[in-house]
Formats: C-alpha cells, structure tokens, sequence
C-alpha cells in the first residue's frame, strides 16, 4: 500500500425517514437557506414539499435556485453565488443528484472567493473558504454525497473539469432509497454504470499489497452486476434501490481507496466528450470503459485476469492470461449492453469530426491515467475504438 491520510467529514444518515435529520442538522448553520435543486424531478416526486415543510418547521428563510442541468454550467455556479451574497445564505441545501451537488460545491467556494470561481475549477486559483452545506441525494450515481469532487461545464468554451478542496465535504448528506424510486431507467442504468466506474479507476492500480481494497472492490462489482438486472426488472424495489445507493456512496467516499492511486484516465476522457456533446456521463462512460481496458491492458493483464476470474467468475483454466483478461472485458461489455447501456459512440451520433478536439480538451492538463499514462494518440485511438 501506499501511505495514506484518510479524511471524510461528511454526517451520514441513510435509510427511510432520515430527511427528518434537516431539521435537527440545518439550525446549527444559520437561518438564511439556499434550496438548489435540478429540473424540476423533485416537485414531481413530493420531495421538495417534504422537504419545503421541515424547513418552515424550523422558521428558515428559504430563497431557491431551481434549474440546474445535468451536467451543471458555470452560467448556474454566478446564480448561486450571487444569491449567497445577495441574501446574505448561511446554509446551502442541494436537493437532487449529482449534478445538483456538484453545482452547490461550486457556489459554496465561489460565494467566499473574492475572484472568478472557473478559476478555482481549472485550477488557476485556490479558494480559502466556503459556505457550509449539505445534501439529499435523489439519484444513485456520483458519490458526490460524501467526496469533496465536482464536474462542472463551461458551456460557452465547451470545457467540462473535475475538482475539488477540503472544503468541498458535504456537513451532511441525507439517503432515503425511497427518494430514488421516480429515477427513470436510463438514468438508473447510467447510475449504475458510473458506480461500477468509480470502482473500476480505484481497481485499475499497479498498488502492491491491498488485497483489502481489492476485495471492497470486487464486492462492489459483483453486488451492482447481480442487482442491476433485478432493479430494472422492478424500479420501485426497495431494497435493491438501498443496495445500489449505498453501493454509489462506498464507490466514492475514499474508503475503498486508501493506500491506492487509481488510473481515472477514463473520467477525464469522458469528461471531454460530455463537455462537447452534453451527452449523460454514465453513458459516456459505458461507451469508453471497455475501450480504454482494450487500449492498456498490456500495461497490466494479470489485474486484467483477477478482475475477469473474481468478477466475472471467468474460468482461467484452458485460456492463456491473456485470453482470460480479453474475456473479463467482453464480459463487461456484455453486462452494460444486456442492461441497456449504450456501446459506441454512435449511440449518440457521434462521428469522427471532433474527435481532434476532444482529445485536445482530454489533455489540457498534459498526459494522464495512472494505470497507464496516456497522451493525445492514446486518447484518440480509445475514441476511434469507441465509434
Ligand atoms: P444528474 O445529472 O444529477 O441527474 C440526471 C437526471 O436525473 C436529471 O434530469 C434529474 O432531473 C433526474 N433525477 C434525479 N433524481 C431523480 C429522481 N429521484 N426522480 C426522477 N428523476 C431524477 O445525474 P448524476 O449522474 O447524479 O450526476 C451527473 C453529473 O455528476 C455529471 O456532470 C458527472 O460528470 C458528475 N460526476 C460527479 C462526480 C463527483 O464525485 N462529484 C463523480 C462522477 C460524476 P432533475 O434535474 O429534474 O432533478
Ligand atoms: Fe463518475
């Protein structure tokens, strides 16, 4: 293992009846609320009325921002900033999933920043504070909930970066698997693909000696394969709803991750093609995954044959390590097709044009990827693989 420093600040409360903690967790932040929240998914499902009601339980002042995309813009990031400071907010509340978390992340830096707030998101600047606030997670996905990560798009020069601080760490996050029952299945299949993601960049490492964190991960993997088809067979189940939600949070809360440096070169591939067609990240990311393994898997095969025999239950017997390996990663493309996950980039009629461009925003902080560095012939050949 690597040496590690493990972190995590976030209060978590998980199960049915836990949003009632709102009115027990916001009172120690101040009066002044900010409500953030997506398209409007939460007025459908009545979770914004329960959550409107614990707030006037405890005489908040209640100012909202409704609207933020999926794949949220910086444009939503000046809203909210100018809110905090317009309203004077003590406390920011992100209602929705990970695209509403990650645009509260933003706002809470950029309301005590005393610059641009893209500055901080590529990296330019360092912000030294920021608002408290917390979450109630209504998508299974990100494990934004319990990181201090954030993606956010600037639409106009079509860039789209990850980022992070301390500061970042939702107080507290709130998980009722009920509030994911309305989750459509598209976004529920790109839920579960971006969960299996965030375990596969961890699992991808040349680490020596974590056995622990492989076993985490390879758990992780097989619960989401074995779950996946039965939750889509019965999208109000509860306990497979519970089971995938927990599964996000575990993805990408740093626990199945210490002492590993994991590879992540396929979120910031992916990141790059979201960025110019504002197409669904777990989407993308299906598209890209076995593409990418099939692009580095000389790098590693014997991680490539662990994963196939322990996640898939590949049977090594007859095959050289390479076979077994090239077997995992068909079988992966198998399962994301089987549960109706796209598999090429022409799913979204993406064709050859950008490609150059893509590759150049993929590289905008020089080469990549941990389990294999990667430079801008190897980010454009996985996307010519993945037409
Ligand atoms: P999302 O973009 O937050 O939401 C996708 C869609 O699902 C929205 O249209 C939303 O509708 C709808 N939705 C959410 N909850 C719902 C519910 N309970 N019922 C019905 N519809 C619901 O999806 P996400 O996958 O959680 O977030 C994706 C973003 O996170 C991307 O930008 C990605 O790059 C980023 N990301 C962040 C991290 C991180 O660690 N921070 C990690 C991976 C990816 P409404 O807008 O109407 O609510
Ligand atoms: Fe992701």
């Amino acid at each position: 293992m690597n040496t590690f420093m493990f972190y995590n600040p976030t209060r978590l409360f998980f199960g049915k009846g836990t949003l009632e903690q709102l009115s027990a967790q916001i009172p120690q932040y101040g009066k002044n609320v900010l409500l953030v929240y997506g398209g409007g998914s939460i007025k459908r499902n009545g979770v914004y009325d329960k959550t409107i009601d614990l707030l006037k339980s405890i005489d908040a002042k209640v100012v909202e921002l409704g609207g933020v995309e999926p794949n949220p813009r910086l444009t939503t990031v000046h809203k909210g900033i100018e809110l905090c400071r317009s309203e004077n907010i003590d406390f920011i509340l992100a209602v929705g999933g990970g695209s509403v978390i990650d645009c509260v992340k933003a706002i809470a830096i950029g309301a005590k920043f005393d610059g641009e707030v893209w500055d901080i998101i590529t990296r330019k600047a360092t912000g030294t504070d920021a608002l408290p606030f917390g979450t109630v997670l209504t998508l299974a996905a990100t494990g934004s909930e319990m990181n201090s990560g954030s993606v956010i798009t600037n639409w106009e020069t079509k860039e789209k970066y990850g980022w992070g601080s301390p500061l970042t760490f939702p107080r507290f996050s709130i998980l009722d698997p009920e509030f994911t029952y309305t989750v459509p299945k598209d976004q529920t299949i790109y839920g579960m693909v971006d969960i299996m993601s965030h375990v596969l960049e961890t699992y991808f490492n040349h680490t020596e000696n974590a056995p622990v964190q492989d076993g985490f991960c390879e758990t992780i993997l097989r619960t989401v394969i074995d779950t996946a088809p039965k939750l889509l067979d019965n999208l109000g189940d509860f306990q497979h709803r519970e089971t995938i939600l927990y599964s996000g949070t575990m993805a990408l809360n740093g626990v199945i991750s210490m002492g590993i440096r994991g590879d992540w070169a396929t979120h910031n591939i992916e990141h790059a093609v979201s960025a110019v067609y504002d197409i669904p990240h777990g989407g993308g990311l299906a598209i890209l995954f076995p593409n990418w393994m099939e692009h580095v898997l000389d790098s590693g095969v014997g991680r490539f044959k662990q994963f196939a025999v322990h996640v898939f239950g590949i049977d090594p017997a007859g095959r050289s390590d390479r076979e077994t390996a090239l077997a995992g990663i068909a079988a992966l493309r198998a399962f994301w097709s089987s549960i109706g996950a796209p598999s090429r980039l022409a799913d979204y009629g993406i064709g050859e044009d950008k490609l150059e461009l893509m590759a150049d925003k993929a590289m905008v902080y020089g080469p990549f990827g941990n389990f294999q560095k990667l430079n801008h012939e190897d980010v454009l050949a996985i996307y010519r693989r993945s037409l």
